[in-house]
């Protein structure tokens, strides 16, 4: 199709248009798209695939870099104007159990499959792993790209591999943990491999005998309100549905992406010397990396940013939260236009209707400059923003 509104296909509902729009269902659809794109045409199928009828062909710019946005559930993407190319919808279904042991069952899953269906997939057959992952909007396949996590697990923890269509060689790869390097939020397609690779479907290696996972959050509280006395995963999944279901906003009935920023980690000694200065300030001892002592730079303006002493090597800090900092700054609840930081989430940045991507990444920098501002604090936008905006 020429010319879509993406409005229906981003949880932002941000109304921009795409150039060129399709979806694919298989491998051989989307290598079939791919190279009618490439090659100066693109063919647009007029049905849904399979239903046998007729495609078209038409010129693309030949000659032009055409430019190419894989969509998932588009839950974590901010549209900033109208994508000037060809917008794929992943469609890929499918969920298969490859194989099993005595501890584990091994899942394959399209990428096209919704998260939330595939952890009820999960849910059903008693396999565990995802339950704290419930109700995370979005696909299977862009599960991986962020490493997505909540309640304290990520999928890192149950990922098995994944096989991905390489656009640069024009072939299928698979990738174990390792060559994922799935960090927080973070991972290698990401990095190194931005734009690179199509996710085609992921494994997962799933617990038979259940390692319950309630110490993060609220979900010890909300399984006594609930009345379990006998744990099963089931009831925590149905913990952390109540939970999410309280505490975020639906993007049916509000747009927005979920947290808009990823919490930031410092190191121990600057943690201490911000909560002399604001007692109240939350942390959270965290294995990531803490980006000051891997540059070693030192941040004249705020004490306590590392020194000479351990800079250039990477050593774990303290995770803050970006909520507290963003809601300390005065954000929490404020709206100019129909952009707007929610009234009890201040991490998520919300659409109240007819907000343009631009005017949602402007207010997303002006929150990040204060923050940065009253804590020294530089925080990192976890939504993709389309194309990218700022230096
Ligand atoms: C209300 C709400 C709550 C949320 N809560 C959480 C949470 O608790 N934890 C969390 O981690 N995230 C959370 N998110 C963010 C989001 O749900 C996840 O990041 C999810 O994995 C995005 O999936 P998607 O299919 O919607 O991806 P999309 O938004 O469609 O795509 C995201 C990025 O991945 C790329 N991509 C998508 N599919 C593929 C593929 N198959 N191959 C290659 N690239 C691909 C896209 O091009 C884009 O760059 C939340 C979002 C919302 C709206």
């Amino acid at each position: 199709m020429e010319n879509t509104s993406l409005k229906a296909y981003n949880t932002f509902g941000i109304n921009v248009a795409a150039r060129w729009f399709s979806s694919f269902e298989t491998r051989e659809e989307l290598e079939e798209l791919l190279s009618s794109y490439s090659g100066g045409t693109i063919k647009i199928p007029s049905g849904p695939a399979g239903s046998g009828q007729k495609s078209e062909t038409r010129p693309t710019k030949p000659g032009a870099n055409p430019s190419l946005l894989i969509l998932g559930g588009g839950s974590n993407l901010l549209l900033t104007k109208n994508f000037d190319g060809l917008v794929l919808k992943n469609g890929i279904k499918g969920i298969e159990l490859i194989r099993e042991d005595e501890k584990y069952v091994y899942v394959r899953a399209g990428a096209g499959e919704s998260w939330h269906g595939f952890v009820q997939y999960c849910l059903q057959r008693n396999w565990a792993g995802v339950e704290n992952l419930s109700l995370i909007p979005g696909s299977v396949g862009a599960a991986p790209m962020q490493n997505i996590g909540a309640y304290g697990v990520e999928i890192k923890e149950v990922f098995y591999e994944l096989e991905a269509w390489d656009l640069q060689e024009g072939k299928v790869f698979a990738f174990s943990l390792n060559d994922c390097e799935f960090g927080y939020r973070e991972s290698v397609f990401k990095k190194k491999y931005k734009d690179r690779f199509i996710i085609l479907d992921v494994t997962f290696r799933l617990n038979k005998i259940p390692k319950f996972r309630t110490g993060y959050g609220a979900i010890r509280q909300e399984l006594d309100k609930m009345g379990v006395h006998e744990l099963s995963i089931q009831a925590i999944s149905q913990a952390v549905i109540h939970i999410r279901s309280s505490k975020l906003p639906d993007p049916r009935q509000i747009g927005n992406a979920g947290s808009f920023f990823k919490n930031p980690t410092v190191a121990a000694d600057r943690f201490e010397a911000l909560k002399a200065l604001f007692p109240d300030i939350p942390g959270y001892p965290s294995a990531d990396i803490v980006p000051e002592y891997s540059s070693g730079a030192k941040n004249e303006e705020h004490p306590g940013t590392t020194t000479g002493k351990n800079s250039g090597f990477p050593m774990a800090g303290v995770k803050l939260a970006a909520g507290w900092l963003i809601e300390q700054c005065g954000w929490k609840g404020y709206r100019r236009g129909d952009a707007g930081c929610h009234a009890l989430q201040a991490l998520v940045l919300v659409n109240y209707g007819q907000a343009s991507g631009k005017e949602i990444y402007d207010l997303s920098e002006e929150i990040l400059q204060s923050v940065q501002a009253k804590f020294g604090v530089t925080l990192e936008r976890e939504v993709n923003i389309v194309p990218p905006l700022g230096g």
